[in-house]
């Protein structure tokens, strides 16, 4: 049991409170993690704005990485000192989900994930001799994780860790939704509706299948200069346009073969249908609040269109993190354009703030 300084959410609405907490023992098959770094994601937002239904207390974010400190019982392949990336999504291997390849649906991941605690359904964490929920197996607020092996995966030492922690769940959600759901081929049109992490990610993506126009669509200029800068040709702000229209401009009235949305808006889950060609694919990434009904004009939905729901872009984290980390130091993955703001741990409600106003892309709160 070690005590560590962690940013605590007591209430929805009101600020995290940064507090000393105790974390461990560790279980058989955890590592403990020393964060190097953790982003700010618009899950933990949604979650301190009461928009997902969590237990608190807890330890929000999820976008960690760091160093391994310690080792538990059982534990392969990893050692103290190593540098890694953390994923969200342990799962059992046996379950029914796990059997049908659908990692992300594993029923002991889903339960237990509900109710904030450790994957096993025990916790790791207490504050003031209580139980301290942790989001997502996670709870990367902090000095230190707990998380099971599975979860932290090696990545090349010369990564740097603020960078690293992106991988964990904007970039790979993005990336993996055009390189593992999507799938569009070479010279084909991807359109990429909302320009955060995710977009920017799915827009490289994109690239890296070989797509031939990447139509980036947001309603920031800003957020559409990085698009540019990360690999869109051509860039729509959609406050000022009918994103819907210039889509069908660029691809001979047809629209586009792919469709990534991540914005998270009514309006961009209907727009994504309305711009893709008849027979192309629609992945849809973003969120829109959870009891909230999104409607569609039947018409829109015809002429066959396969849509596709994806919380995780069909992450296989211990294939795909330490790719994207190589990629990142060969120079074709682009990361520092995401990083808007760097932050201690006592500042984590200004980073909250700045996501809030849309003023963001990644505020990535540092340990070191
Ligand atoms: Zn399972
Ligand atoms: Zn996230």
């Amino acid at each position: 049991m070690i005590s560590m300084r962690a940013a605590v959410m007591h209430a929805t609405k009101k600020p995290l409170v940064i507090e000393t907490v105790e974390i461990g023992p560790l279980g058989p098959g955890d590592v403990l993690v020393k964060v190097g770094a953790a982003s700010i994601c618009h899950t933990d937002l949604e979650v301190l704005e009461g928009e997902l239904k969590y237990p608190m207390p807890m330890v929000l974010g999820h976008e960690v990485a760091g160093t391994i400190a310690d080792i538990g019982a059982d534990v392969q392949g990893l050692e103290t000192g190593d540098k890694v990336a953390l994923h969200w999504n342990p799962h059992c291997g046996h379950c029914y989900y796990c059997d049908h390849d659908q990692p992300i649906l594993c029923e002991p991941y889903t339960k237990n994930r509900a109710i904030g605690r450790h994957f096993d359904g025990a916790y790791r964490h207490a504050h003031d001799g209580n139980p301290l929920h942790m989001l997502m197996y996670l709870g990367g607020f902090a000095e230190y994780v707990i998380v099971p092996a599975q979860s932290a995966i090696k990545i090349p030492d010369a990564m740097p860790l603020d960078r690293a922690c992106l991988l964990g769940c904007g970039v790979m959600t993005g990336f993996g939704a055009a390189t593992h759901i999507a799938t569009p081929g070479f010279g084909e049109a991807v359109a990429v509706i909302g320009c955060g992490a995710i977009g920017l990610s799915a827009i490289q993506g994109a690239r890296a299948m070989g797509a031939g126009r990447i139509i980036a669509i947001d309603l920031d200029d800003k957020k559409l200069d990085i698009a540019r800068a990360v690999g869109a040709t051509n860039v729509i702000n959609a406050k000022d346009s009918d994103a819907v229209a210039d889509v069908k401009k660029l691809t001979q009235g047809r629209g586009a073969d792919v469709v990534l949305e991540s914005a998270g808006a009514e309006r961009a889950f209907q727009d994504s249908v309305k711009m893709c060609r008849p027979g192309g694919e629609i992945v849809w990434l973003g969120k829109v609040n959870v009891d909230r009904d999104v409607a569609f004009k039947w018409g829109t939905l015809m002429g066959e269109r396969n849509i596709v729901r994806s919380s995780y872009g069909g992450a296989r984290p211990a294939q795909d993190f330490p790719a994207l980390a190589q990629s990142y130091l060969d120079g074709t993955l682009k990361l520092d354009e995401m990083i808007t703001a760097r932050i201690g741990l006592d500042e984590i409600n200004d980073g909250f703030d700045l996501l809030r106003r849309g003023d963001a892309i990644r505020t990535v709160i540092m340990f070191d």
